[in-house]
């Protein structure tokens, strides 16, 4: 079969979707608008530190499920998986809680802090084991489950079900509230949007617990190039430093290709949007047509939320390890409307090759609200050196953080790179420099998936994470994978990729 794809962006989702194509015997041809490949999955050096963007957990990185054969398949794991000693460690007013790899261990931990909240803390640890037990569906899309798969799926589903039941009608701070003991309410809602579904902290601590969030060695952008590697292996074409600035279409309004930047068209029999769904509808094509579901999500924004960050990486002239994995702390930041309460504080002596030797690097996660990117946003296309100054500003008090909880780092940091939610907007187009995909919340129903065909724009697919909320690169992975079998399915073939 000789079919061509064009595929548009070169993320983790357009770089699966193209070695599944290759992999099938069509010939693919990915366009990326920046120089380097993996989009939000990347990573960048400064003065000898490696600063890692995006990996803190990849669910799929423990063997037997069918999201670990695709990162297995693409190459993602090739150089063996980290597996911390725990998930991450949250403080509040000098007490700590740590949410370890084991959660007998979690729950007596918990026990001990606050003897009030016992039956609820068995409660919730129960439904972490659940809910580590639940694995998504990534063998082939559910438009395609026979009565046989759905048979097979059920055990899965059900518990799935189970655990939206024992949580039905909430969310994850009405979760949190059901604890007395603060430190508690916010080591939930540290990892998982107050606004988030109530079973997305059990699924993320279960899935962890039960090993299955483990971090591939090398960081971010080592993986990506490790799928460019085997994309190209396989004979993929990659483009890079090539935006698309539209998707063509036959007079019947179907997909026949891409224009570039640079005045290229390049013909397709099929064209896969794998970039941000605000570029698809709104760039390569006009907003009218966006999938309903998705124009819905953009219009409801109180019911699908977005969250930024602003960041900090810290060169410590240190060679002792700081925090040994994730570490969550408060922050009075009363004074900045759109700043949260709580950072994440993270070393990464995991990967020595991330810092001179001698040295550690210390990278601090600073949560935002919505109306975080309007104000950097406004502020970088006024002025570039005010936007840089306010970053500096911002770092040097989070560096303060730093040194009063760790106080002998006082004179041992420096601030190697900041960066905020317009750096992700600049450099991936991601809407409002969000760094997933929505996250659906108790009030946006439980139908929360947007259609990836276009009735109107036949041999077009869609993937990316924006497609399977809340995203994140399972979901980025997945969307690729299934964008070749749905194709393959249009063309009468054989699914199995
Ligand atoms: C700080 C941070 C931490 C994260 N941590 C984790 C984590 O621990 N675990 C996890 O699972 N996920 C994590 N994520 C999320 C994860 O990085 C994303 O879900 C995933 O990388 C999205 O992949 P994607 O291919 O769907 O989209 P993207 O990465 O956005 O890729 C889209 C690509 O399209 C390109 N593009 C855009 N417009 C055009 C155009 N016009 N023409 C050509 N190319 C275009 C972009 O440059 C980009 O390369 C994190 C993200 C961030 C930012």
């Amino acid at each position: 079969m000789s079919l061509d794809i064009v595929i548009v962006g070169g993320g983790i989702s357009g770089l699966v979707a193209g070695i599944y194509a290759q992999r099938a015997g069509m010939s693919a041809m990915i366009v990326e608008k920046n120089h380097v490949a993996g989009g939000e999955c990347t990573g960048w050096d400064r003065e000898g530190f490696h600063i890692d963007n995006c990996l803190h957990w990849l669910v799929g990185s423990k063997p037997g499920s069918d999201l670990h054969r695709i990162w297995a398949e693409v190459g993602a794991l090739d150089t063996g998986v980290h597996q911390p000693e725990f998930m991450y460690r949250s403080e509040l007013d000098g007490e700590s809680l740590t949410l370890w790899a084991d959660i007998d261990r979690t729950e007596k931990e918990l026990l001990a802090l606050s003897p009030a909240d016992a039956d609820n803390i068995r409660w919730l640890m129960r439904l972490c084991k659940l809910g580590g037990s639940v694995m998504p569906p990534a063998e082939k899309p559910g438009e395609m489950w026979s009565f046989t798969d759905v048979i097979m799926m059920s055990a899965q589903m059900n518990k799935l079900v189970k655990l939206d039941k024992e949580l039905a009608g909430m969310d994850t701070r009405d979760l949190a509230y059901r604890f007395s003991h603060p430190l508690i309410r916010a080591a939930i809602t540290d990892f998982c949007p107050p606004e988030s579904l109530a079973n997305s902290f059990p699924m993320a601590y279960g899935n962890f617990a039960a090993g299955d969030g483990g971090i591939p060695r090398g960081g971010s952008r080592a993986l990506a190039q490790r799928l460019v590697a085997k994309y190209k292996e396989l004979g993929g074409v990659l483009l890079l430093g090539c935006p698309a600035v539209k998707i063509e279409r036959t007079a019947e309004g179907a997909a026949r290709g891409v224009t570039l930047k640079d005045g290229r068209y390049l013909k397709a029999d099929y064209v896969i949007a794998a970039c941000d769904t605000s570029v698809t509808f709104g760039t390569l094509l006009p907003k009218k047509l966006m999938e309903p579901m998705l124009a819905r999500m953009y219009k409801e924004s109180k019911n699908f939320r977005i969250y930024g960050m602003f960041q900090a990486a810290f060169a410590v002239d240190a060679a002792e390890p700081i925090t040994h994995g994730d570490v969550m702390l408060e922050v009075n930041l009363g004074d900045i409307p759109w700043a949260g309460n709580r950072i994440t504080v993270k070393d990464f002596a995991y990967e020595p090759d991330f810092a001179p030797a001698g040295k550690q690097l210390l990278q601090v996660m600073l949560g935002t609200h919505d109306a975080a990117f309007d104000w950097w946003y406004e502020l970088y296309r006024r002025d570039h050196a005010a936007y840089d100054a306010e970053k500096a500003k911002l770092a040097a008090r989070l560096q303060q953080v730093l040194e009063e909880r760790w106080p002998q780092l006082v004179g041992k940091l420096r601030l190697l790179d900041s960066w905020t939610p317009v750096t992700y907007h600049r450099y991936c187009n991601a809407y409002r420099g969000y760094n997933q995909a929505f996250t659906p919340t108790k009030k946006s129903g439980k139908e929360f998936y947007p259609k990836p065909y276009l009735n109107n724009v036949p041999r077009l697919i869609l993937a990316g994470q924006w497609m399977s909320p809340p995203g994140g690169l399972p979901a980025a992975a997945i969307q690729g994978k299934f964008a070749i079998q749905r194709i393959l399915q249009r063309e009468g073939k054989s699914i199995k990729v």
